[in-house]
């Protein structure tokens, strides 16, 4: 009941009475006022009836902290949808670097906590909104680990998830929930067209992500909040906007510096980052004054100033550092004579509670820093830190997406990366690239003899063999079950069929010993080099396929060249 609206009714009631009742006055000023009061009364009346104050919710325009997706708990505000935004579209690249068959979506439980509303997807084979107590959604939300369901054993289930209507049944989704206070609010989706796609790893990369998302919420929202106190929470929201997840970390120092020159009045901007000893730190940003700081230098963390900023996870702040800290130098023992500063606010980044950088602002004279100045810089160096761990944790990742989980070798997609980034850059150079494929011979016979893993071991020696053979430069990958590809850089084929023949030779010649089990195996090899078999990526596939299973087909253990020279039938040559 809306108590506001009965009081006001009580209230005109009450004046009608005295108006019309008692004490009964005469005149026309009252006439007109008995009148108003009545008209107010009736319209009064008239609103109890048309309208049920219980049910009635006016509709609330957005708010100025308006949501752009609302979540029990969680609340991704407006200053933050950018970060949002790209975290979302991180998320995506991991999964397409995972498979890039994969269709994914990212989903987030709405506002009443009834439905899931899709924030982003790959392909819009996805419903817009799912009911939050889909059975499929009830076993992510309540499984640590993503979850893999096939079309056929979910059964009415499906629907709810995909927009299209016909479905062969190989289909399969993977789902990892996403957390937020520990609590359910929102998933990864992945859709692959046929379950075989989907390897175990694939699915513990998908376990990691949806941790990942969890944690970054949490990130998000504690910026957010930090920023919303603080008197520059609009200039920050810019800076959050503009970095880039998958950008280079030197990206960020530069966003830090370009904000700092804005924000602050400084002789001198550091960042510098502590080295893996745990004693040095080299800075790895300057602005301002120089000549005081050598870039390729490491520098004390227990002998200088600036290292009391890595001796501690707390602010420094000094007016007077000479009489303040016992140190004798800023970088090193005396520089101070030469590069007088009098003045420091360092304050500390922190990466999983371990301060790894330390952003520090100085003046050469006496000064006060104000508590906005100070304020300030912890709220840069809270986001710093949040977006370095970010790229750390992005980049750990997506390291283990692109390879093969048995071998460590690129995994087929990474691998047509690389080789379409070299195609281009050899175009550029004028340079010739080799490719060689190589495959197992009889390889099924180990697996059927020996079971899988038998072959599995097989698989990861034979590319330890290869990695150990070739140079650094040279790009392997698992371009399939049991077949390897090898992009030889800057080289010849010529030059490359003694390397190819070592190879072999080296594989031929291993002794696999497992379990007592000792096996051997032999494999063939084709080669053919861009750009003089063909100047196409694809092309140059085909064609050192052809050479090595022509190889395979005069009993393997050989190494074969596409050859232009000759007919088509006859187009290879094989070396012993
Ligand atoms: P060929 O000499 O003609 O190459 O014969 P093959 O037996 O080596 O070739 P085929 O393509 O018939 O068989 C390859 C087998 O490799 C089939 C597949 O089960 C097996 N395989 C593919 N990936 C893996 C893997 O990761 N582990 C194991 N153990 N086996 C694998
Ligand atoms: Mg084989
Ligand atoms: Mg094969």
């Amino acid at each position: 009941m809306n108590v506001n609206r009965l009081i006001t009714a009580a209230i005109l009631a009450l004046v009608c009475f005295l108006l019309f009742v008692y004490p009964d006055p005469q005149g026309d000023l009252y006439t007109i006022l008995r009148y108003i009061a009545f008209g107010l009364l009736i319209v009064i009346l008239y609103q109890f009836t048309t309208s049920d104050p219980d049910i009635y919710e006016p509709e609330v325009k957005p708010s100025v902290e308006q949501k752009t997706s609302v979540s029990p708990g969680l609340i991704i505000r407006e200053e933050i949808h950018d970060q949002y935004e790209q975290l979302l579209k991180m998320v995506f690249n991991m999964v397409i670097a995972i498979n890039e068959n994969y269709k994914a979506a990212f989903f987030m439980l709405d506002g009443s906590g009834n439905h899931l509303t899709i924030q982003s997807s790959t392909k819009d084979v996805f419903k817009e909104l799912i009911p939050t107590e889909n059975e499929v959604i009830q076993t992510i939300f309540f499984q640590q680990e993503a979850v893999l369901f096939q079309q056929t054993d979910v059964g009415g289930n499906w629907v709810d998830l995909f927009v299209e209507k016909s479905w062969r049944g190989s289909e399969c989704v993977l789902g990892a929930r996403v957390l937020y206070k520990n609590a359910p609010v929102g998933c990864i989706l992945v859709q692959a067209d046929h379950f075989s796609t989907i390897q175990e790893r694939d699915r513990n990369l998908l376990t990691s992500l949806g941790s990942f998302v969890s944690l970054s919420m949490v990130k998000l929202d504690n910026i957010e909040k930090l920023s919303l106190d603080n008197f520059f929470h609009y200039q920050i929201a810019n800076l959050l906007n503009s970095m880039d997840i998958q950008s280079e970390v030197r990206g960020l120092y530069k966003k830090v510096r370009d904000l700092c020159r804005s924000f602050f009045n400084y002789d001198k901007l550091t960042i510098s980052e502590i080295q893996t000893d745990g004693e040095h730190y080299k800075v790895v940003l300057e602005d301002g004054y120089s000549g005081d700081v050598d870039p390729e230098k490491l520098y004390s963390i227990s002998k200088s100033i600036h290292g009391r900023g890595f001796r501690s996870d707390e602010t420094m702040e000094s007016s007077d550092s000479t009489a303040d800290y016992y140190e004798t130098g800023r970088f090193e023992e005396g520089d101070l004579e030469e590069h007088k500063f009098n003045s420091i606010l360092a304050v500390p980044v922190l990466i999983n509670d371990n301060v790894k950088y330390c952003i520090a602002i100085e003046k050469q004279q006496s000064y006060n820093f104000i508590v906005s100045d100070r304020n300030l810089l912890e709220l840069l160096a809270l986001t710093f830190g949040s977006m370095v761990s970010w790229q750390q944790q992005y980049w750990k990742m997506h390291e283990n997406a692109m390879h093969d989980g048995l071998t460590g070798l690129l995994n087929h997609k990474a691998f047509m990366d690389r080789f379409n980034e070299e195609i281009s850059r050899a175009k550029r150079h004028q340079h010739s690239i080799v490719l060689s494929i190589l495959d197992l011979d009889s390889f099924k016979l180990i697996n059927d003899t020996y079971g899988h893993l038998y072959g599995d071991y097989v698989i990861r020696e034979v590319a330890n063999i290869i990695k150990e053979r070739v140079r650094n430069i040279d790009i392997v990958g698992r371009y399939g079950g049991e077949e390897y590809s090898i992009l030889l850089i800057n080289t010849d084929i010529d030059k490359i069929i003694p390397v190819a023949q070592r190879i072999i030779d080296a594989i031929a010649n291993f002794s696999f010993s497992m379990k007592n089990v000792d096996v051997r195996i032999t494999t063939s090899c084709g080669l053919a080099e861009y750009p003089k078999d063909t100047d196409q990526v694809n092309e140059l596939i085909i064609k050192a396929d052809a050479a090595m299973y022509k190889a395979k087909s005069k009993g393997g253990n050989l190494v074969s060249k596409y050859s232009v020279i000759g007919s088509r039938t006859n187009g290879m040559e094989t070396t012993t």
